[in-house]
């Protein structure tokens, strides 16, 4: 109110002082003969003195009114309250005492420039009742008295004139008063609730905009200026790069210490991340333990990497809170953009080079390329494939006969599965039954799988059995076992003609539910193949632990047998290993004469490859076994 009182007066003091010099140079001009120095020298030149040093104050408050205090302000305030009545006293008394010297019209111009300062005084000083009141009495108390003590007939009846209406200002001016104190407080109250919907529109912008737990932008923001610079012509910059983060061995220390700790962490990553990324770009958290960085600005892949790099260095320390201590690790995927393209697409991309990083090995750095983007692009038909197919039965199976080495006879074949994309064609297994494992479609794969080996190898002699690769999924799957033998009693199969091939990089996954799962298994008499071994952790104490019937020597092996020792000594040390355990051994991968005859010699029982045959259709595989039948019977 004080400040919006003063800003008023900025406007109105000046033209009032202006007002009062033109009157006295006015009454100066009509009184300079008659009236004495001291009055029409002397007494104006103060009161010109007076009223210019103040205008020229007045000017600059108004233009420097931002910068002043309460204090200062309210210190003018009072002084107008003094400086007001006290000049127009002055004023009034000399006005009073020039009547003395002029004629008749004369004294009435004095009587009117009274008048006028009078009024102008309490017009202008309105914001300020008191001053302006008093300005009012301090021009009408001498001039009603002045007036009646003249004497003169038509000056004195002007007194109860001049109070009359000095009365009427008066009460004007309060009533002026009244109505500026309504507008500026209602302006004020107007002011304040702005500020406050200001205050919410912010608190809400802050609140949409940011992670709640560590204080980053957030993922909206964060698609929001990329898709801004997607629609950007000018204006957007020339080059950025764009890193998506995500951190390795956070979901264990959840896990084992609960989400307090884990958020912990998460805001000890973020502070730690938003350090090192400085001024240099933004920081945002995608959600859950996934973060982004982006930083205008062209970068060569060393410069990218060296900033990658730096954000590697974050993780170098442990992460503590109470008495826990963790390390974590990142993986980083990186894409650039430079000047064409849709800069929208960059966050796929780092998605796409940052999947490419977590698949390869973790905490590692890839950059995003075409040849990344097809392999995405690959990947997702064969997800969306996969999602339709199951439903549609798309899915075959192929059968590779494993033999005797002993007696060339086939004791069983291995079912593998086929699957030929409407689109991409023949999907080989080793890439579709992965990505069904991660999108969780095995178990519904499976059970399309084995109800078709299971039936197949139902027609096949009793003599023979049917070898099956378990996934991962399966063997940690709770009642898995009892899921295969109940599609295995559906099909009519004996569980003694069932081997169940399993690697141990799946037992690994969870030991003790796949134990569960092979011992169901065991117990019904089904075998257990452990698969690929050699490639996976090769403990002999699982070997023990996990009753295992039976090993296949990898591929990789047996590749190098005939021209590497020391793969033939390993081949070699593994059947002798097995056969003291009481397990049989075959050979996976057989290609030539020369590799057949090695294993068969080193004692393994089994072998399977292309020498013997490639993994054929069922009604290929039916006719295999009767031609062989035939010989054995010929012969
Ligand atoms: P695996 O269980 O080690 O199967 C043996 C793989 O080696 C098969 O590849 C087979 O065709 C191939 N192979 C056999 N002999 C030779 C040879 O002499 N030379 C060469 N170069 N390759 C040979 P395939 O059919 O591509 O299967 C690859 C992998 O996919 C399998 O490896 C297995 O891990 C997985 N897989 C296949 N079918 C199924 C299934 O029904 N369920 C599960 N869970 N996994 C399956
Ligand atoms: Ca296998
Ligand atoms: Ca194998």
């Amino acid at each position: 109110m004080v400040r919006e009182q003063f800003k008023a007066l900025t406007r109105l003091v000046p033209v009032l002082y202006c007002v009062v010099i033109i009157v006295t140079l006015i009454l100066v001009g009509t009184f300079h003969r008659a009236a004495p120095l001291i009055l029409v020298v002397i007494c104006p030149l103060a009161v010109l003195f007076v009223v210019a040093t103040r205008l020229v104050y007045w000017i600059r408050a108004r233009s420097r009114l931002d910068e002043m205090s309460q204090a200062e302000i309210e210190q003018q305030m009072k002084l107008v309250g003094i400086i007001g009545p006290a000049l127009s006293l002055a004023f009034t008394i000399m006005g009073l005492v020039l009547l003395q010297y002029g004629n008749q019209s004369e004294q009435v111009l004095a009587i009117i420039s009274i008048w006028i300062i009078a009024a102008a005084s309490g017009l202008c000083l309105y914001v300020l009742p008191w001053a302006s009141i008093m300005v009012v009495i301090a021009a009408a108390i001498p001039t009603v008295l002045g007036l009646m003590l003249t004497g003169h007939g038509i000056i004195s009846h002007l007194a109860p004139v001049f109070a009359v209406i000095s009365g009427l200002i008066v009460f004007l001016l309060l009533e002026m008063h009244k109505t500026f104190a309504r507008i500026v407080s209602s302006r004020l109250d107007l002011d304040i609730s702005r500020t406050e919907a200001e205050a919410a529109r912010e608190a809400a912008t802050l609140l949409a905009n940011t992670d709640p737990l560590t204080g980053l932008a957030n993922r909206r923001v964060f698609d929001a200026r990329i898709a801004r610079y997607g629609k950007l012509h000018d204006g957007r910059p020339e080059a950025f790069l764009l890193m998506m983060l995500d951190l390795d061995g956070f979901k264990p220390i959840n896990d084992a210490h609960g989400h307090q700790i884990g958020d912990a962490m998460l805001r000890q990553v973020a502070n730690r991340l938003a350090a090192s990324v400085g001024e240099r770009g933004i920081v945002a958290r995608m959600g859950g333990d996934e973060f982004a960085v982006l930083a205008d600005g062209k970068f060569s892949n060393t410069e990218a990497l060296a900033l990658a790099g730096q954000l590697r260095k974050v993780f170098e320390a442990p992460f503590a809170h109470d008495s826990i201590s963790a390390m974590l690790d990142v993986s980083i995927g990186i894409a650039a953009y430079e000047g064409h393209g849709d800069p929208s697409r960059l966050i796929e991309h780092a998605d796409t080079a940052l999947y490419h990083a977590k698949t390869s090995s973790r905490g590692t750095t890839a950059f995003f390329t075409g040849d990344l983007e097809r392999k995405a692009m690959y990947r997702a038909e064969v997800e969306q494939g996969l999602r339709e197919g199951i439903g549609k039965h798309a899915f075959d199976m192929h059968y590779q006969p494993i033999v005797d080495t002993g007696s060339g006879k086939i004791t069983g074949f291995e079912a593998l599965a086929r699957w030929t994309h409407p689109t991409l064609g023949v999907v080989p297994p080793g890439v579709f039954i992965p990505i069904a494992e991660q999108l969780g479609l095995m178990e519904q794969l499976t059970e399309v799988l084995l109800r078709k080996a299971a039936a197949e190898a139902a027609r096949w002699p009793q003599d023979l059995h049917l070898s099956f690769n378990l996934s991962a999924d399966q063997l940690i799957r709770p009642s898995a076992g009892l899921r295969i033998l109940g599609i295995l009693a559906e099909a009519g199969l004996s569980p003694r003609r069932f081997e169940a091939e399993v690697t141990e990089t799946a037992i690994m996954r969870d030991i003790d539910k796949a134990r569960e799962t092979l011992d169901n298994l065991r117990a019904a008499g089904v075998l257990i193949a452990l698969d690929d071994f050699g490639t996976g952790y090769s403990s002999f104490g699982h070997l023990r632990d996990l009753s295992i019937d039976k090993l296949k020597i990898d591929k990789t092996f047996i590749d190098d047998i005939c021209g590497d020792i020391r793969a033939a000594n390993i081949v070699s040390g593994i059947v002798m290993m097995s056969n003291s355990i009481n397990m049989t051994c075959t050979a996976e991968g057989i290609e030539n004469a020369e590799q057949l005859e090695l294993v068969t010699s080193m004692g393994c029982e089994g072998a399977q490859g292309y020498l013997i045959a490639r993994p054929m259709s069922a009604e290929a595989a039916l006719q295999m076994i009767s031609a062989s039948r035939a010989v054995t019977k010929a012969a």
